[in-house]
């Protein structure tokens, strides 16, 4: 049952410049009445234009910001006064955390350790007569390490993360939990799949194979592509995310996930197909672009397959995932194409091509 606070509920959204925070706070801000405040460090992976089209809404506001100053994160706290707090600050390519871990170790585990600290503080102090107040932490299937052929993770499998990356959400999950049974801080934890959809930093394997088969570059495949992930639409996501808000029980943890799982290869060679079609004869282009495919040396430790099984989330929040793969995919390139500035290409690339 909604209270009466329902209908003007504040959210601060942490991470909120990113591609699925990003993605939140345009579906909240279009699709609601709440106000959003988002608090984010803005590192290389965000982009304030994720969020254009809703700046100038008198319902959001904006800080730069660490989640790990914790002066900062109180005064907004206390200020501010938000219902629901949804965290979604984090480091998240896995290959930067193999790379260089500190970061990851840095944003993950501590700053998420100091955003418990700092709700612990104003739960105690002011929030604890707020029955809609929680703390939502957004993490990530691979805190369950990798499945063999068969099976699902279910809200019920051991975590066994196997990157610097799926540790530290690891961690910080453990910490979240912990913060609800030993403190009582009123808290959520979602896991979810692998996102898709459009205003992902062009790292991640999508924007990156997009970008490279636009520069007629070699599309980087790892290993012999056959590690599978199971691709949810961004969207799809957010909208279980603020399900969760209105929906979510204290204390629960949700997968969240679409059923649609796809190898690495599936992926990139769907993504040629689409390119293929929409370019190949305004291009002139003579070879597909899945010749472009190039086999480079596996990353160290990379999982086989991930799947959700999202059957609680369906039930208890009522929330189902509706946009198909191959929609999904058609629609991202789409959005790709006619923003061709967002993959960082070279300044000499003549993007006028691809609109
Ligand atoms: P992203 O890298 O696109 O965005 C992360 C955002 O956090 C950026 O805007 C960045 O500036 C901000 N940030 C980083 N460090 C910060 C700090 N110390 N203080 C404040 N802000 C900081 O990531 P994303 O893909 O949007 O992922 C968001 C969350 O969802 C992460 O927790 C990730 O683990 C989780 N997740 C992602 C996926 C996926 O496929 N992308 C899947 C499941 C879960």
């Amino acid at each position: 049952m909604l209270t009466k606070n329902a209908l003007n509920f504040k959210f601060l959204i942490t991470g909120g410049s990113g591609f699925i925070g990003s993605a939140l706070i345009r579906h909240i801000i279009q699709n609601t009445k709440y106000s959003v405040f988002n608090l984010d460090k803005l590192t290389y992976a965000s982009n304030q234009r994720n969020l254009a089209m809703v700046s100038d809404s008198p319902r959001y506001k904006f800080i730069k910001g660490d989640i790990k100053n914790i002066e900062l994160v109180k005064e907004i706290l206390f200020t501010f006064k938000p219902d629901k707090i949804i965290n979604l600050a984090a480091e998240s390519h896995v290959d930067r955390s193999i790379t260089n871990p500190d970061n990851f170790i840095q944003t993950n585990i501590i700053g998420t350790y100091n955003l418990l600290e700092c709700v612990r503080d104003f739960w105690e102090n002011y929030s604890f007569k707020n029955e809609d107040f929680y703390f939502h932490h957004v993490s990530t299937d691979e805190v369950f390490g990798s499945l063999k052929e068969k099976g699902l993770f279910t809200e019920e499998s051991p975590y066994r993360p196997n990157s610097p990356y799926s540790a530290s959400k690891a961690s910080s999950d453990h910490l979240v939990r912990a913060w609800n049974k030993t403190y009582g801080i009123p808290t959520i934890i979602s896991n979810c799949s692998n996102n898709y959809g459009p205003y992902q930093y062009p790292e991640k394997l999508i924007p990156l194979t997009i970008s490279c088969a636009l520069q007629l570059k070699p599309i980087p495949v790892y290993g012999n592509g056959l590690q599978i992930r199971d691709w949810l639409y961004v969207d799809d996501h957010a909208k279980a995310l603020l399900k969760i808000a209105l929906k979510g029980e204290i204390g629960e943890t949700y997968n969240i996930g679409a059923r649609s799982e796809k190898n690495n290869l599936e992926v990139v060679n769907k993504i040629c197909e689409i390119l293929d079609k929409k370019l190949g004869a305004k291009l002139n282009n003579k070879n597909p672009y899945n010749d472009l495919i190039t086999f480079v040396k596996d990353r160290p430790g990379h999982d086989q397959r991930y799947g959700i099984d999202p059957s609680k989330s369906i039930k208890r929040l009522k929330w189902s995932p509706i946009v198909d793969f191959n929609f999904g995919m058609e629609e991202t390139i789409k959005w790709y194409l006619k923003n061709v500035d967002w993959l960082n290409l070279p300044e000499k690339f003549n993007m006028e091509l691809f609109q």
